[in-house]
């Protein structure tokens, strides 16, 4: 199968997108995203190979990729000098329903050298209602000392109750929510009401998906605490990031 040999060919990287405070626009972490550029078709985006990669279990090996690599760059960062900040990492339905998630997690960060608090693992309401003993993974992986975030916030159908159940400490709304703050009454009312909730509840908030100044400002106004998108930056490889990440470095 095409993808389980690129990954040992290494047509797979990692790709950063920052992701900012929004009331200073300095960088407060980067979300890791897989990229895979396939020898004849070129770059090939996750949406396409990753639910081929779920369903052939290709996933498994993939996030492990992923995972130990971002570990790795997010390490190499501090190690030249730079502020730390966050790597968050996409974790997918199938992987997180593997018993070996915590110990695949601990051997990431015992082999990079990157303390756990600067990792973060985004899981999906999905992930969580897959899975059966979704609290005491994520319990196990808290115990690790990472941070966990709850990815596409407001799109998975699923009861609110859960949010006072787990260990999570950030809710990612949605770019679909994002994107029509300005033009939908309706979504922007959502918004308001999820970073309201959040706050309430003591949860960080990030907008995602943000493209232009009014919906930064917007957000703002509201009191989100971060966000993410191509107003701000596209996701780019590591070396990319170097340049203006030398911004952030200690003097
Ligand atoms: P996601 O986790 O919701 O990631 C955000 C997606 O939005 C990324 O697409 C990103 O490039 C894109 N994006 C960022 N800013 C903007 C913006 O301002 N406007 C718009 N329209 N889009 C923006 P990407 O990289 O193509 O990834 C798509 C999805 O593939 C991700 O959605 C995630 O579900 C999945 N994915 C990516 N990398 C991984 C991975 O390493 N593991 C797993 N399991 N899934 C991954
Ligand atoms: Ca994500
Ligand atoms: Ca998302
Ligand atoms: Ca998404």
């Amino acid at each position: 199968m095409a993808l389980r040999k690129g990954i040992s060919r290494g047509e797979f990287s990692v790709y950063y997108q920052p992701q900012v405070n929004l009331a200073t626009e300095e960088l407060i972490g980067v979300e890791a995203l897989v990229r895979w550029t396939h020898p004849e078709i070129g770059i090939i985006s996750p949406g396409e190979f990753i639910p081929i990669a779920e369903e052939t279990g290709s996933i498994h090996r993939l996030g492990e990729f992923v995972l130990n690599e971002a570990c790795r760059q997010n390490k190499a960062w501090q190690d030249a000098g730079v502020d730390p900040f966050r790597v968050a990492v996409n974790i997918s339905a199938l992987q997180f329903a593997q018993k070996d998630l915590p110990l695949i997690v601990e051997r990431a960060l015992e082999s990079s050298g990157l303390e756990p608090e600067y990792l973060e693992l985004e899981l999906t309401e999905t992930v969580i209602q897959s899975a059966k003993s979704a609290i005491e993974t994520m319990q196990a992986l808290v115990e690790l000392g990472v941070h966990l975030s709850i990815d596409d916030f407001g799109t998975g159908y699923s009861s609110l109750s859960y949010l006072k159940l787990f260990p999570i400490d950030t809710l990612k709304i949605d770019q679909h929510f994002t994107k029509n703050i300005e033009t939908d009454a309706k979504d922007a009312a959502l918004v308001k009401t999820i970073i309201r909730m959040a706050h309430e509840l003591g949860l960080n908030v990030i907008a995602e998906g943000v493209e232009t100044k009014a919906q930064a400002e917007f957000l703002k106004a509201e009191d989100c605490n971060q966000a993410q998108g191509y107003y701000y930056n596209k996701p780019m490889p590591a070396e990319e990031l170097d340049s203006f990440l030398y911004r952030y470095k200690k003097s």
